[in-house]
């Protein structure tokens, strides 16, 4: 049955043709593609996409349930002459324009600040209701956990002058399905490509994935040589576990030689915190875990392991 649901949706998504404002803020060349194909959302994304849509309804239908003259839902507006979507949610007391967003609590966790994309569907969203209505909205993205229902809220400025003169030149460029044009601005992030349905037949994804293996090709005397000691490494670490396991097993106070010295720690008990247990107390106690994290940056890095052989 579930099974049964997610396929209807795929397929509803599938069927969903044309670029809308909600396209805007992605790479423009996938905007050109995308018009000629069907959008291919699979696996995790689609799952993910359904719940957020799922939710999305649910969240409004109920909003509207409990202030019925309050709110506006999905609204058509219409920019730069015939580019349209629908905006989530107009407050009318309040003059605010929502747009909501879905996350799991994971992804949650890491969102510090909007993401471009939304970012851009937004201000184009109180762009087509100025001139709608002949004012403007305050504009606030609203990221919902999905497993907490905790949010974080962040007011949009309304787009400038550059900012609707540039959307609306990406856009004729969209439409006009020029593609020479749509390169050199295209990827708008850097992660698009990866996750593009477009990715195997883009030169420049293709030429992405061709310099990255040449950079491997260039360094590959580096690489050999890295193997190399990686696998030396290996082979002393093995050695030493060996004899300090032999050691263990005959040194019973502390001993030193002409090279090393020895320190014998005896047998002990120590208190460590049980970290499993005070999740579980938190939890007990109607607190949620998500107080207690924090925000770290992780740097680039590398995981580099010697393959069995
Ligand atoms: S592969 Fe990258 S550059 Fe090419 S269409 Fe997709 S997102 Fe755009």
């Amino acid at each position: 049955m579930t099974k049964e649901v997610l396929l209807s949706f795929e397929k509803e998504q599938k069927n969903r043709a044309g670029i809308s404002i909600s396209n805007m803020g992605y790479c423009p060349l996938q905007n050109i593609y995308l018009q000629g194909e069907k959008k291919q959302i699979e696996g995790e994304a689609l799952a993910r996409m359904a719940i957020g849509t799922f939710l999305h309804k649910e969240f409004q239908d109920r909003l509207i349930k409990l202030y019925p003259k309050r709110f506006e839902i999905e609204q058509e507006v219409i920019v730069f002459g015939d580019l349209r979507g629908h905006y989530d949610m107009y407050d009318k007391g309040a003059n605010i324009l929502f747009d909501w967003k879905f996350f799991n609590d994971r992804a949650f966790r890491f969102i510090a600040e909007p993401h471009y994309h939304y970012k851009v569907q937004l201000q184009l969203y109180g762009l087509g209701f100025f001139e709608k209505n002949n004012f403007k909205p305050l504009l606030k993205l609203v990221y919902v956990n999905t497993t907490s229902f905790q949010e974080k809220e962040f007011v949009i400025p309304y787009p400038t002058e550059e900012e609707i003169e540039k959307y609306k030149k990406i856009y004729e460029i969209v439409k006009a399905k020029d593609i020479k044009q749509a390169k050199e601005i295209s990827p708008q992030a850097e992660w698009e490509c990866s996750y593009c349905q477009f990715k195997n037949k883009c030169d420049i994804a293709i030429e992405k994935t061709k310099k990255n293996k040449e950079n491997i090709i260039l360094d590959e005397i580096k690489i050999r040589r890295l193997a190399e000691l990686l696998k030396q490494k290996k082979e002393i670490e093995e050695e030493e576990e060996e004899i300090k396991a032999e050691l263990k097993g005959i040194v019973k106070s502390d001993v030193e030689t002409d090279e090393l010295k020895i320190k014998y720690i005896a047998p002990s008990v120590r208190k460590e915190l049980d970290k499993k247990a005070v999740e579980n107390f938190i939890i007990q106690h109607g607190e949620t875990l998500d107080k207690f994290y924090i925000q770290k940056e992780i740097q680039a890095s590398l995981r580099i392991t010697l393959k069995e052989v």
